[in-house]
């Protein structure tokens, strides 16, 4: 080291020193992000003296390689990054490394005071005091072409050295700092823990990044060569024929001795994927690459490797996965699994802004050439080639599930563990619902076991219909003989089943397909298309039956909107429907399973319910012949109820009483067996439905089940 008189002494300036004693001492635990930064900076280093070679070779001879080596050093407790970029000239040194305030320093300092993560410092373009995080000292030593090789040296404290050194091993062109580890820190010399390190945050930095590591070989070696030296000096001192009588004995005991040897291991093998060629990348190579960047054991389900060019450049690998991850829809942890990269160097691994949440289970890496290195949060919030590449990555997203869906067996492993993501994604995308849509797959009344899209519903609908119809539920089963279903099936129109909960949602917000309308075979508003003589027999029918269509309201009072004559049904005697924008029965079914739904706006849409009787049934016609007959007739009220309970379930509701149901169930039952009734089992018929005119002929009403 130079002489004391050639040190020169400046002061942090101090917002910079402010930002020093900050790092020093406040209490965090994500230190290990220093390393990412030194080496992001010699990655840049890099780029320079690269970037300016292209136009001048001759800027190399200093040092015609390009590389960054790690050296720990356990004898010193220091940890070396060296790098052979552009290096600093002294006035560099000075002014890149305290003395010109960053603009993202009060920033930063700012944003850690409001809890941001001390990882975030490279955004704000003072990631080399990162250092500090692990370090007591640092000493950076650069050589630049156009001068000589300096020294900084700093123990923060307020102020730092420069010192020219003429006495240190010379860099030939780079630079190489020196951290002396704090004392708790020195698990930063540990191989292991650098190899992994350097695997996370900087594994596709393009330049090759080696680690001096230490080899132990262990060597059996007989006695005698370990006693070589000592032999040696017996020899000079002539005592060869004292050895020799030993020499059989030793030969047999043979002796294990540790060799330490050194050498650099290279740490990131891999040239960036994103880099190379598509064609020229092997599907093993995608597998690796894939495991290496998520940690999954299995190999991607699919890989869409792309670059945009034009106005503005990047590269990106995107993959599916094969299994859903056990906590997909966890609301509390954003999934987010694209890694932003710029010009090689990572920024960062969860940016919300880059891909949408219906997509956050696509793995994989986009590398910009257009951003900022620099660039933060805030400032990717609103960033305009951001929003461009995010546009990008959605297009390629949905090609990706395109081509899956090109091999069925790969399509239902992706479908099984995605659709609600495809959905989700319908619900939310507007932009990209209508290519979406094309990914949708459902069971139907006549897919048999597979699965069937909208294309392919559309290619066999039947002459004459105009709408592609569903039905939503709980399960195919409980869909599939579903009274709604029993006119449509009898036309020979498809009904798709729709039982996936967030189905609701998805085909709220779809409405159509390729021009034709979606439509709930258990709303209200379900208009099949007759003929001109069905159309004039309804208008009979309807009229036939409008005074019992009055009867039950009267009867069923609140619990039903109204009661009319069914379009939709053929066998069975009559279902419930509900309005055309409210809630399903399968979408209440999934709001009371809501614990934290709010009960007004339940309330609002789960009210309206219509019930739909059919003609053509026998029981039908009977209660109107008795309701024509008597309005008040007792058996015509209780069969309504029965009727009315009987409805919601087939319908796809659940019943609020199910005892006083059963009540009237046991009682048909005795009447069915001809059990005499007797007056304790009379009471509860009605309890259930206090409608004004029940409380007018209450009295009456018991009575009249006494005299039964
Ligand atoms: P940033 O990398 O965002 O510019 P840093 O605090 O990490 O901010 O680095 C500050 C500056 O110090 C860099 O811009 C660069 O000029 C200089 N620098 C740091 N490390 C090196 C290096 N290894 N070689 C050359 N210059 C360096
Ligand atoms: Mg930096």
């Amino acid at each position: 080291m130079a002489a004391d008189a050639d040190v020169e002494t400046f002061a942090f300036q101090a917002e910079i020193n402010q930002l020093l004693s900050l790092i020093i001492n406040t209490f965090y635990s994500n230190k290990e992000i220093f390393l990412r930064e030194l080496i992001s900076n010699a990655s840049d280093a890099l780029d320079k003296i690269r970037f300016e070679s292209l136009t001048d070779k001759s800027k190399l001879d200093s040092q015609p390689e390009l590389f960054i080596h790690i050296v720990p050093d356990k004898a010193t407790n220091t940890l070396s990054v060296i790098d052979s970029g552009i290096g600093m000239t002294k006035a560099d040194l000075v002014n890149n490394l305290g003395t010109i305030a960053r603009s993202g320093t009060k920033e930063f300092m700012e944003a850690l005071a409001a809890g941001a993560d001390v990882s975030m410092i490279g955004q704000f373009g003072v990631g080399f005091y990162s250092a500090y995080l692990v370090a007591e000292r640092v000493v950076v030593t650069s050589k630049h072409n156009d001068d000589d090789q300096y020294i900084w040296e700093s123990h923060a404290g307020g102020s730092f050295t420069i010192t020219r050194d003429t006495t240190g091993e010379p860099l030939g062109r780079g630079t190489k700092i020196t951290l002396y580890l704090k004392e708790d820190q020195l698990e930063y010399l540990e191989e292991r823990r650098l190899k992994d390190l350097i695997k996370k945050h900087s594994e596709f930095i393009s330049y090759p990044i080696s680690l001096w590591t230490e080899k132990t070989t262990e060597k059996e070696v007989s006695d005698d060569e370990d006693e070589d030296l000592e032999e040696k000096k017996e020899e000079e001192e002539g005592k060869i024929q004292e050895i020799d009588e030993d020499k059989e004995k030793k030969d047999k005991k043979k002796k294990k001795v540790k060799e330490v040897s050194h050498e650099w291991t290279l740490v990131n093998k891999q040239k960036p994927i994103w880099m190379r060629k598509p064609e020229e990348i092997t599907k093993e190579e995608y597998a690796a690459f894939y495991k290496s960047l998520t940690n999954d054991w299995e190999e991607h389900l699919a890989v869409k490797h792309f670059s945009v060019e034009g106005q503005l450049e990047f590269k990106a690998v995107l993959f599916v996965p094969k299994r859903a991850p056990f906590d997909l829809f966890d609301t509390r942890k954003k999934l987010n699994n694209i890694k932003l990269y710029v010009r090689r160097v990572f920024i960062m691994d969860n940016c919300d802004e880059l891909i949408p949440e219906y997509l956050g289970f696509v793995k994989g890496v986009v590398d910009s050439e257009d951003l900022p290195l620099n660039i933060s949060r805030e400032m990717l919030q609103q960033n305009k080639i951001l929003k461009v590449i995010r546009k990008n990555l959605v297009k390629k997203c949905i090609e990706m599930f395109t081509e899956i869906a090109e091999n069925k067996e790969d399509y239902n492993k992706f479908y099984e563990a995605f659709s609600k993501n495809i959905k989700l994604g319908i619900h939310e995308d507007s932009q990209n619902r209508a290519k979406l849509a094309d990914l949708l797959r459902y069971h139907s009344t006549k897919s048999g076991d597979e699965l069937t899209s909208l294309k392919d519903y559309v290619t066999r609908m039947k002459e004459g219909q105009r709408d592609i119809y569903y039905i939503t539920g709980e399960s195919k089963k409980a869909v599939e003989n579903s009274p709604f279903l029993e006119k449509l099936k009898r036309k020979g129109y498809e009904v798709l089943f729709m039982v996936d909960a967030i189905d609701e949602y998805a085909v709220g917000q779809l409405k159509e397909y390729e021009g034709k309308k979606l439509v709930s075979a258990t709303k209200e508003g379900l208009k099949i298309d007759d003929s001109e003589e069905e159309i004039k027999k309804k208008e009979e029918k309807k009229e036939k039956f409008e005074i019992l269509c009055k009867v039950m309201k009267d009867i069923l009072g609140d619990k039903v909107e109204k009661v009319v004559v069914s379009d939709r049904i053929v066998d069975s005697p009559c279902c419930l429907v509900t309005g055309e924008y409210g809630w399903t029965a399968n979408m209440e079914r999934i709001m009371k399973a809501q614990a934290l739904r709010d009960s007004s706006m339940s309330s609002y849409m789960s009210s309206k319910k219509t019930m739909e009787i059919n003609p053509e049934n026998p029981i039908m016609e009977e209660l109107r012949k008795r309701a024509e007959a008597d309005k008040n007739d007792k058996s015509v009220k209780d069969l309504v109820h029965l009727l009315f309970e009987t409805a919601l379930l087939t319908s796809g509701f659940s019943l609020d009483d199910p005892n006083t149901f059963g009540a009237r169930i046991h009682r048909m039952l005795k009447l069915g067996l001809s059990i005499e009734d007797d007056a304790t089992d009379n009471i509860e018929t009605d309890a259930d439905m206090p409608s004004p005119e029940d409380d007018a002929d209450a009295a009456e009403g018991s009575k009249m089940e006494e005299v039964d």
